[in-house]
């Protein structure tokens, strides 16, 4: 049985406290896209941790971890992140490496700050960790696969041929140092020893595992609106985010996901540019930053301030609607106990004319918030185990979530901890 847990909105939904909890009965934890770019806040019995790369199962004895050949794999990240876990007495993982993964190269880095300085203001608030450069050059045919590591001969060529092209770049657009083929080969040899251990046919172990009917989980980074083609373009991630895409980064068939869970967060949080249409500032922002996620809303791999907002109904339904949702996890509602009202975005105005549809970004920038204002339940629903013991009011606005995003909420959290959930 394979299930996804995904974004609904712009990540940060707190999918990595879900996938921890579901890992309880997993087998198996694959990530299946992006990097070290986004973070999962996860706190268990070891303490709180904000892991980047590893799938949040690696804190279980019985799970196998998987980085997918949809990564992309920042082979010294890992190791750094492995190790930072077991030295705070966390069991050594089983971990296992896409033999297809690509791979990070410094150089991706570099030219991801250095593309960031170009544009200056016009950036797109990227976390500086090489995502765009590295995907870029996946497709441009220029990666290098973990694979690739282990033909010394071949490798050499490919690097020269690289570093070729890649100083042409540096020398006329960015004026900045050129890359030493020598060096790069070397380091190459170096990452070659770190991820041998971990190599495998990720595929083939995945067929294996679907056949003898292991639990799978595929954990998502970012959320449905960072989407390459289904969300805030530009202003977006470079690998999908889609539940969909699970099958193609994980490596197993489409048909295999049978549960996709979109976690949703009760209020809106985004990191970096981009429309942001219930997007509230001020004090009524700092507040709501300062009491949210747990202890605040900050970017887990930046430290960056989260710009806040209202529940996006229309965001979150398009949201729930691309990734193919079967199942809501509605996140973080005790943070907002303390609010006399709560304000539900439940159409755009764009033009004159309210839609309930999420439009492309063009159109979308010109969207004005229509809100729907609910009471407040004014309690800390923090130790609440039961969705009847909710208080009322707080039951009416998950209810109403529910009905505007048409897709049923099977679980609703009400703290960062493990068990802190409440199954309907
Ligand atoms: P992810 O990338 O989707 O895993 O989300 P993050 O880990 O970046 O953000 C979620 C934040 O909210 C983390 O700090 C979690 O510990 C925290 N969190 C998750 N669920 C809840 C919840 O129900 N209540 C509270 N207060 N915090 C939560």
């Amino acid at each position: 049985m394979v299930k996804a847990i995904v974004g609904a909105n712009w990540g940060d939904e707190g999918k990595g406290k879900i996938t921890d909890m579901l890992g309880q009965e997993a087998d198996i934890i694959v990530r299946f896209q992006g990097g070290s770019n986004a973070g999962h806040t996860i706190i268990n019995e070891y303490g709180k941790f904000a892991l980047h790369l590893l799938p949040s199962g690696v804190f279980y004895a019985h799970t196998t971890s998987i980085i997918g050949n949809g990564v992309a794999l920042n082979i010294p990240y890992l190791f750094n992140e492995i190790k930072s876990i077991v030295d705070r007495g966390v069991p050594v993982p089983k971990i296992l490496v896409s033999d297809r993964a690509q791979i990070m190269m410094p150089y991706h880095i570099l030219f991801d700050q250095y593309e960031e300085e170009r544009l200056g203001g016009k950036s797109f608030g990227s976390t500086k960790s090489g995502i765009a450069p590295f995907y870029s050059d996946k497709y441009a045919k220029i990666g290098f696969q973990v694979s690739e590591l282990f033909d010394e001969e071949a490798l050499r060529e490919k690097v020269d041929r690289v570093c070729e092209m890649k100083n042409i770049i540096l020398e006329h657009m960015y004026h900045k140092p050129f890359l030493n083929p020598d060096e790069l080969f070397n380091l190459l040899v170096e990452y070659r020893k770190m991820v041998e251990p971990y190599v495998c046919d990720v595929a083939a172990y995945l067929h294996q595992a679907v056949k003898d009917g292991k639990n799978i989980l595929l954990e998502g980074q970012l959320g449905a609106l960072k989407d390459p083609d289904f969300g805030i373009y530009p202003m977006v991630t470079s690998s999908s985010t889609l539940a969909a895409y699970g099958a193609i980064g994980a490596g197993i068939p489409a048909y295999e996901i049978k549960d996709i869970i979109a976690v949703a967060k009760a209020y809106s949080s985004a990191v970096g540019a981009g429309e942001f249409v219930s997007e509230i500032f001020g004090n009524e922002a700092d507040e709501l930053r300062r009491r949210g996620g747990d202890g605040g809303e900050y970017g887990a791999t930046t430290g960056r301030p989260r710009r806040m907002g209202w529940f996006d109904a229309v965001a979150t339904r398009y949201g729930c609607r691309i990734q193919g949702a079967t199942e809501v996890a509605l996140t973080v509602l005790d943070v907002m106990g303390y609010l006399d009202e709560l304000p539900i975005c439940v159409g755009y105005e764009i033009d004159g004319a309210v839609t309930k549809d999420f439009p492309t970004t063009v159109k979308l920038a010109k969207a004005k918030p229509v809100y729907e204002i609910f009471p407040g339940w004014k309690q800390e629903i923090r130790g609440i185990k039961k969705y009847e013991d909710l208080p009322e009011d707080c039951r009416k606005y998950i209810e109403f979530i529910e009905k505007e995003i048409e897709v049923p909420i099977t679980m609703v959290s009400n703290g960062p901890g493990r068990d802190e959930i409440i199954k309907r």
